[in-house]
């Protein structure tokens, strides 16, 4: 039996088993083992911790997990990895659960079976569908580490005032802290996406806000960055207009891309 050093590269390994990528499940591999680890240790640390990862494809995220000590539940749509990907299992020591599924389908408290973190090279179509479901479903990761490509991954971490401030990052900052901790060009994937992409680390809040909370903040953020040009007082007008932003202490004459966080919470709880 191998053990974790003595794989072959992952390009071997595609090779050997006559894989290449498929556009259908946004594959874009990486193959590199330096940015592999990189991203291990910018998501750790992870020793002993459970962590479940969407799309392993080829492994070598799995791999530099794997490395870091954590025990890794792999969640896999596309059904031709997993011959290769159980080759890394039995490399493994037990540590790597395969789980052909789609995620947004996967009951992830089920599958953790307890806490864990989420680590990710997502596929580009269903990223932000997935965050959503991380970010708002009744199982909450211990920490989010995931690749998105690059504009999706500033509009999550814009602070207010930034052109890519909106209600993306307004929800994903009600509830966690979020940076952007890397940047990868095209060429360090295979194939080559068209796009460029960043690693985003989301830190969930000790008290976040309230389920109720965060479904008017839905609401609000909907409202007034659907007609971001416009002043609150008009953008709200359905939910209450200026009514709404003096029981929030907000001023109805600004626009949504100057109210922060907090006055975003405030809107939501007048609501
Ligand atoms: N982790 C690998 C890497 O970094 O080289 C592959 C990343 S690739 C961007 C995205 C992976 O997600 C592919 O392996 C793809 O088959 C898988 N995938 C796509 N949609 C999925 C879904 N809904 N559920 C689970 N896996 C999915």
């Amino acid at each position: 039996m191998n053990d974790l050093a003595s794989l072959p590269p992952l390009r071997d390994s595609l090779s050997e088993h006559g894989l290449l990528a498929d556009k259908s499940f946004g594959q874009h591999f990486l193959l590199d083992l330096n940015i592999t680890r990189k991203i291990a240790r910018l998501a750790g640390p992870l020793d002993g911790e459970t962590v479940i990862e969407v799309g392993p494809g080829p492994g070598g995220l799995t791999r530099a997990l794997l490395e870091a000590g954590a025990r890794v539940i792999a969640v896999e749509k596309d059904a031709r990895f997993l011959p290769l990907l159980s080759e890394l299992a039995d490399a493994a020591d037990g540590r790597l659960t395969l789980v052909e599924a789609d995620a947004l389908k996967v009951d992830e408290a089920v599958l953790a079976a307890g806490p864990g973190h989420v680590v990710s090279n997502l596929p580009y179509n269903v990223g932000t569908p997935l965050l959503i479901k991380w970010l708002t479903g009744p199982w909450r990761p211990v920490s989010m580490t995931l690749m998105f490509q690059k504009e999706v991954a500033d509009r999550i971490a814009a602070p207010v005032n930034d052109d890519a401030y909106g209600r993306l990052g307004v929800i994903c900052q009600a509830l966690c802290q979020a940076k952007v901790v890397m940047d990868l060009p095209p060429r360090a994937f295979t194939p080559p996406p068209k796009v460029s992409s960043a690693v985003v680390r989301l830190d969930p809040l000790a008290t976040p806000p309230s389920p109720a909370e965060i479904a008017a903040l839905e609401k609000v953020t909907a409202a007034a960055f659907g007609q971001r040009r416009k002043m609150l007082r008009s953008s709200l007008k359905v939910l209450g207009g200026e009514a709404l932003c003096v029981k929030a202490g907000i001023d109805p004459n600004v626009r949504a891309e100057t109210v922060p966080v907090e006055g975003f919470l405030a809107l939501a709880r007048a609501l």
